[in-house]
């Protein structure tokens, strides 16, 4: 594992590691090696500073989803945590001023833990999830309304979703435009888009870089900062409300956070970090709220 940060880079060797593979987000074709991790590298575009993972030689749709369906169990256990039935009604309540049509939209259900709550909230509830196995899950056992596959093949009516929401999904795409555009068109005017995903630009990849177990090239293919989600939702035409962040880790994983006293003050050095995230916008999770001009 090496970071080779582009301020480190003699403009030789800069030269020397230009590829060709074009930026998702602005279409620009040179890049640099931002970092190398599991033998794979992420790349940075020159132009808008977009990391991406170089997928040219893996096969990131198979590991991706060995890697779903090992979590299953773990996303069906959700359904029943005290802690995101918590979390899940909180954010529930956020999205009910955008109620008119009632239809709303996940992105990357998963087995439909989160689209369960929502439509216990009285809303139509649509999701798009890609990992058959998954998705029989909220189909069969929950009676969900989901589409195996991804959201361009799923025909939706354009124009006619309050919501459209994507939760730990758009980091695991290589072309989240596609996906963001779709929502776009999906979605009535007047409506939201909610993603929530990976901030790089993180206190916690100051203190971690590459050891961070969610800097991953063979599973988290874009790596967003909030300007560059910001710039993903503007391009597709949306309007950004608001950009949050949260979260601090000072531990690559949760195997090795410290235990008893030393813990404590683990998460006494944390604290100062953790209230300054939520106003500087490095934590290591970026929410974005955005609308789709009327
Ligand atoms: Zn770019």
């Amino acid at each position: 594992m090496r970071w080779l940060g582009c301020t480190m880079m003699s403009p030789r060797a800069a030269a020397k590691l230009m590829h060709n593979l074009a930026c998702d987000l602005c279409g620009g074709g040179q890049t640099e090696i931002f970092a190398v991790k599991h033998d794979l590298q992420y790349l940075r575009c020159c132009g808008c500073g977009f990391v991406f993972s170089d997928t040219s030689s893996f096969d990131f749709a198979a590991f991706n989803k060995q890697i779903i369906e090992d979590l299953r169990d773990t996303h069906v256990g959700k359904l029943a945590s005290p802690r995101h039935l918590k979390a899940y009604r909180a954010l529930l309540k956020r999205f009910e001023r955008y109620r008119q049509t009632g239809r709303f939209l996940e992105i990357g259900c998963s087995t439909g833990s989160f689209l369960s709550h929502v439509r216990s909230a009285g809303w139509q509830e649509f999701g798009v999830e890609p990992v058959e196995s998954s998705a029989l899950h909220g189909i069969e056992q929950l009676g969900l309304n989901i589409h195996i596959g991804t959201l361009d093949t799923a025909v939706l009516d354009v124009g006619s979703f309050d919501v459209a929401y994507s939760n730990a999904v758009i980091e695991h795409l290589e072309h989240p435009a596609d996906v963001i555009d779709e929502a776009f068109k999906v979605l009535r005017p007047g409506g939201l888009f909610f993603a929530d995903t990976v901030n790089l630009e993180s206190y916690t990849w100051r203190f971690l870089g590459p050891r961070w177990k969610l800097f991953d090239p063979r599973m988290h293919l874009s790596l967003f900062s909030p300007a560059t989600l910001r710039a993903y939702c503007e391009k597709s035409g949306f309007k950004v409300l608001r950009i949050e962040t949260h979260g601090v880790r000072f531990h690559a994983t949760r195997a090795d956070q410290p235990r008893g006293f030393a813990r404590v003050l683990d998460e006494l050095r944390k604290a100062p970090y953790s209230w300054a995230a939520r106003h500087n916008l490095k934590g290591d999770n970026i929410t974005v709220y955005a609308e789709k001009p009327s």
